[in-house]
């Protein structure tokens, strides 16, 4: 059995809906997670806001015109009055419930009863669809499974054992359907996994049912090996290990958030990414294993800034590191990049919020120079320190680019550069020429 995950762009309108019937139809007897269709749980969130702001009637508006929105959905998905009419309640009661929150005290537990609303609508229409066409679906309440402990994590056990004694109960079921991102609390109030937390219910699932794979069906045919904004020709990544996927989820590639694919790698259950618009499309396929010397994919950050720290005093001292990291820390702004020399460390950091405070602590241990607008490049794939040339094919790639910095050694599956912006859609190509051609 596999767990397939829908996004909300793959269930935005009736005829996206119906691709999703026909895909998931078509492929076995798979356990489905969806999100809320595309733009409702903003719109869950934007009546939320009204409703803290005892602005009722700015909650009223934007509650009609999710309405309307249903209505017309409701109307173009089923072909008989007899599945529209079903359909009208399902949203109906559910729209009602949203309402009824309109006049007393609002609070964050009235707030995640709201945004539990959008994948109960999507799953129930989707739901009744596969009913219309005939289709013995059988949808399984996410919030009588799904559930978090005291540390706001997945409670694994619980989540097991009741899963497989629902699952147990339909023998005939030809698929299953479940909402993603809500669930209950260790209190047993209703709540979520936080925005986008559709893939880690999909992961959780995964790995309790043991499932076969992990599928994340959106709208782009898997992770590119490069950014197809600045490079032709970029190709879409066969197969990735978690800890590569893991370092492209920093440069905002189309991939899952590592913490959403943690409970598949711990559990060995491979991801792969997918498109719905076109389904026979290998994707990309996340796992355990790794190919070895291969370079996978190439991906930049931009606003990087670089701040290096020079002082004598650093020579053969300990502690200095320490000091120099505990500014960061004080003022909350995480590093991302490192080089280091016997006199002088550079970091990178992508938030300058408290950047004159940061500068101000750091001079009383050296001297400090800011550079800003550079990029990160990072190139991942097979970067073992055993093997030989890749390195040096990356960093040959870049002979005729002034690289600020250069990060190696970390992992074995990245080596970054520090780059100017200006120099950026260069270095990509660059290094897709001397990687990839
Ligand atoms: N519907 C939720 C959101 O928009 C969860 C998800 O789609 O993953 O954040
Ligand atoms: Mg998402």
């Amino acid at each position: 059995m596999k767990v397939m995950k829908f996004g909300g762009t793959s269930v935005g309108s009736a005829q996206r809906m119906k691709d999703v019937a026909k895909l998931i139809t078509s492929r076995g007897r798979n356990l489905i997670v969806l999100s809320a269709m595309s733009g409702t749980t903003n719109s869950l969130v934007e009546i939320s806001d009204y409703l803290y702001k005892k602005n009722v009637d700015g909650a009223k508006e934007t509650i009609n015109l999710l309405e309307s929105k249903y209505r017309r959905v409701i109307s173009e998905l089923y072909s008989t009055d007899e599945y529209r009419d079903k359909a009208t309640e399902a949203i109906g009661n559910c729209l009602k419930y949203i309402r009824s929150f309109s006049k007393d005290i609002f609070t964050m537990f009235e707030e995640r009863e709201i945004l539990a609303q959008g994948e109960l609508m999507s799953t129930a229409l989707l739901n009744l669809y596969l009913q219309e066409i005939g289709t013995n679906c059988v949808l399984l309440p996410a919030l009588d499974f799904m559930r978090t402990d005291k540390n706001a994590e997945a409670d694994t056990h619980y989540i097991g054992e009741h899963l497989t004694a629902m699952m147990k109960e339909y023998p005939d079921a030809d698929l299953f359907l479940t909402q993603g991102y809500i669930c209950r609390n260790a209190y047993g109030e209703i709540d979520n996994l936080k925005r986008g937390g559709s893939d880690l219910t999909a992961s959780i699932i995964g790995s309790v049912i043991s499932a076969d794979e992990i599928e994340i069906w959106t709208d782009i045919d898997g992770m590119h090996n490069n950014d197809p904004r600045f490079v032709e020709g970029t190709k879409p990544v066969a197969e990735l290990n978690f800890e590569e996927a893991a370092e492209l989820a920093y440069f905002g590639a189309k991939i899952l958030h590592p913490t959403c694919i943690l409970p598949a790698k711990l559990n060995n259950i491979p991801v792969r990414l997918l498109n719905t618009m076109q389904p026979d499309a290998p994707g990309t396929l996340i796992h355990n294993s790794s190919e070895a010397h291969r370079i996978k994919a190439v991906a930049a950050k931009d606003n990087i800034t670089a701040i290096k720290i020079k002082s004598g005093r650093m020579l053969l001292a300990y502690g200095f590191l320490r000091k120099v990291f505990e500014i960061f820390e004080t003022y909350k702004t995480p590093i991302d990049m490192i080089a280091t020399s016997e006199v002088g460390v550079s970091v990178t950091i992508d938030n300058e919020h408290n950047i004159e405070h940061i500068l101000n602590d750091l001079k009383k241990f050296g001297t400090v120079t800011v550079d800003r607008d550079m990029v990160i490049i990072c190139v991942v794939g097979d970067l073992e320190w055993n093997n030989r040339g890749f390195e040096a094919r990356a960093t040959d790639a870049l002979r005729d680019i002034p690289v600020r910095m250069i990060s190696y050694g970390g992992s074995n599956f990245n080596i970054s550069f520090l780059v100017r912006k200006e120099d950026k859609v260069e270095a990509l190509n660059a290094l897709s020429r001397n990687l990839f051609d």
